[in-house]
């Protein structure tokens, strides 16, 4: 049996007291990660809070800063949205290699930066941008919010509100995906923004990281041979029934390559 007392919030300030109720309380947003666990009963939480009928947390604005994606925004609502698709394809074209057509339309990008799966793409998205994390207590830069495999810098009771994406000058993302699920095995967003180059690979590791010597090589030249001949040591680096170490380390820069030359292309 599973035993839990749902309630379907109105705002976020509801969801916000709502959630301080139970024991073990979370949030539902899609659905695509919490109640596939809850099947799995890898999580069997005694109060779900429905987030899905909020308003505030939906909607996708163009703005002077850049992109503000609500974060009950869908795969599906970030693939098809002309904003992102004029100020930033590349996010588009990520959001669109998300899962399959019922994962981009349940899922949300507040549910899968939340989940941190260390093969999520928007993560990467989120750190080669440099975008922002806003919750209903703070703001939170990319480069402080994913902090190990599943783990964010969220604290318990805070509910992301929006993402805020700079515009780039080019940016690109490769995936070298696992056929069934289409999550990355490595993923690498290659973009040149205001603040520079930023390099981010997803898939690879316990969480999402930067390969700094990738961003020197490219500030200096932003051409696909400058990263050709550098490589991420294998090490640390995941490894499992899809894909050793090694070649996900070989991915990593035959996907920066591919990406750069994306951007390269417009
Ligand atoms: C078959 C399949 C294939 C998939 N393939 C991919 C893929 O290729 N790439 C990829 O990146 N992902 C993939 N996913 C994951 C998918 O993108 C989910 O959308 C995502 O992991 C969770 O989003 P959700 O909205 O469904 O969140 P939920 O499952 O509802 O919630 C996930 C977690 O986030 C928390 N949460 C949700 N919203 C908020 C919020 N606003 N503030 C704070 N906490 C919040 C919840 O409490 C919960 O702990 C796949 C999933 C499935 C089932």
């Amino acid at each position: 049996m599973y035993e839990f007392n749902y309630q379907k919030a109105t705002s976020v300030a509801d969801a916000a007291s709502k959630l301080s109720a139970g024991t073990d309380t979370r949030l539902l947003a899609g659905g695509q990660t919490l109640i596939a666990a809850m099947k799995l009963r890898l999580a069997a939480p005694t109060d779900i809070i429905d987030i899905s009928g909020i308003t505030e947390l939906r909607g996708i604005k163009a703005g002077n800063g850049g992109l503000v994606v609500g974060a009950m925004s869908t795969h599906a609502e970030v693939a098809s949205s002309k904003d992102v698709k004029t100020r930033i394809p590349a996010l588009a074209v990520l959001a669109n290699s998300i899962g399959d057509p019922m994962v981009r339309n349940m899922g949300t990008i507040g549910g899968s930066i939340a989940n941190n799966d260390p093969a999520a793409d928007y993560p990467a998205a989120l750190i080669g941008l440099d975008a922002t994390v806003k919750t209903n207590q703070r703001e939170i830069t990319a480069d402080d919010f994913f902090i190990g495999m599943f783990m964010t810098s969220l604290e318990p009771g805070e509910i992301i509100e929006s993402v805020t994406f700079p515009t780039p000058k080019r940016a690109a993302y490769m995936k070298f995906s696992n056929p069934a699920s289409r999550y990355a095995i490595v993923g690498v967003f290659v973009a040149e923004t205001d603040n520079g180059v930023r390099v981010a690979v997803t898939g690879a590791g316990a969480s999402v990281f930067r390969v700094p010597e990738m961003e020197k090589a490219l500030t200096a030249k932003f051409s696909a041979d400058a990263v050709a001949g550098i490589s991420v040591a294998s090490d640390d680096l995941n490894a499992d029934i899809h894909a050793s170490a090694d070649y996900r380390a070989h991915l990593i820069t035959v996907m920066a390559k591919r990406a750069v030359e994306t951007a390269v292309a417009g």
